[in-house]
């Protein structure tokens, strides 16, 4: 990593845009599971957080106004500043993951979306770029404090929870 890195502001919208979009599959998989999980309030909510951040995705293809954004690879090696966001592997999404697991992922998603957007406004040259740089670090640090809120509601459950495979509600 070197010290002299900028981003131009089509650089930020081409990654924010791509992490936005990102976080709305990973809150689309995570709400899948939740409703296998019979979890319907949690369900609902992470539904209700991938439709927020396809809106900003689409907020931001507006900013760049007509440029082709690219869906960046979060995996290619051409994330400046920070280290690339990362996104759930298929296998992390186990088919019984409880509240508590979904809640964990969907945080460590979030803190790393701030991060990236602080280390962005850090790097950014020109005012809007640090301008957008600094509201989108802000929006996500508000969707870290709602997932901790929620974690607190939910915690880990006891050992041995991913060998209980009795169905969650029987009917006599
Ligand atoms: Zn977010």
């Amino acid at each position: 990593m070197s010290g002299s890195q900028t981003i131009t502001l089509t650089e930020l919208l081409a990654r924010a845009y791509t992490i936005e979009r990102e976080a709305e599959y990973r809150y689309a998989d995570l709400a899948d599971q939740m409703e296998v999980h019979n979890n319907l309030e949690l369900a609902q909510l992470f539904r209700k957080m991938a439709a927020i951040e396809a809106k900003h995705a689409e907020q931001i293809k507006e900013r760049a106004e007509g440029q082709v954004l690219p869906h960046l690879s979060p995996l290619a090696g051409d994330w400046p500043g920070a280290e690339a966001p990362e996104t759930i592997a298929p296998g992390d999404l186990h088919y019984l993951m409880t509240p508590h697991h979904a809640l964990k992922l969907a945080l460590a998603g979030e803190k790393q979306a701030a991060l990236f957007f602080e280390e962005m406004a850090k790097i950014a040259g020109d005012g809007p770029t640090r301008a957008l740089a600094e509201e989108l670090a802000e929006e996500e640090h508000e969707h870290v404090k709602m997932a901790e809120e929620l974690l607190a509601r939910y915690p880990e459950p006891e050992e041995g929870w991913d060998e209980d495979l009795d169905p969650p509600t029987m009917q006599e």
